[in-house]
């Protein structure tokens, strides 16, 4: 997958214009988007916010043709991972979905929620607040 850094001004697929905004000119960020040769911040997320962003994810933006493969996942697997992409096992995904912030948008692939239950993903801050704030 495409490594972009959180809270940096996306660029992925369309639906921006050369400032990153959105077609409704809010700015879009980045949250999310790991890959296996990048760190990435983990912890204990709140308990609220996986209920919260599998609500959120229900609404899927920008889907792509191809799937996009968790890396770290793969990477853990080592020589087994391609037998399992083939059997379907690695976890996928190939859309994203967005999480209104504060005067930002933030947009997040689909796997964001298995780095969060399988690799302890932790995303930044005001992703958190702005995701929970969205189910109440
Ligand atoms: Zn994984």
């Amino acid at each position: 997958m495409t490594y972009f850094a959180d809270l940096t001004p996306y660029t992925y697929l369309e639906r921006h214009d050369e400032d990153g905004h959105g077609a409704s000119d809010e700015l879009l960020l980045n949250v999310g988007w790991l890959d296996a040769s990048h760190p990435f911040p983990t912890g204990a997320s709140p308990d609220e916010l996986m209920p919260a962003l599998m609500n959120l994810a229900t609404v899927r933006v920008r889907q792509t043709r191809g799937y996009h493969y968790c890396e770290i996942c793969i990477l853990d697997m080592g020589d087994d991972a391609m037998e399992a992409i083939r059997q379907g096992t690695i976890a996928r995904e190939s859309a994203e979905f967005e999480v209104r912030g504060e005067g930002f948008v933030y947009a997040a692939p689909q796997l964001l929620l298995h780095y969060l239950a399988a690799h302890e993903y932790l995303p930044p801050a005001e992703f958190c607040t702005a995701a929970l704030g969205a189910t109440s």
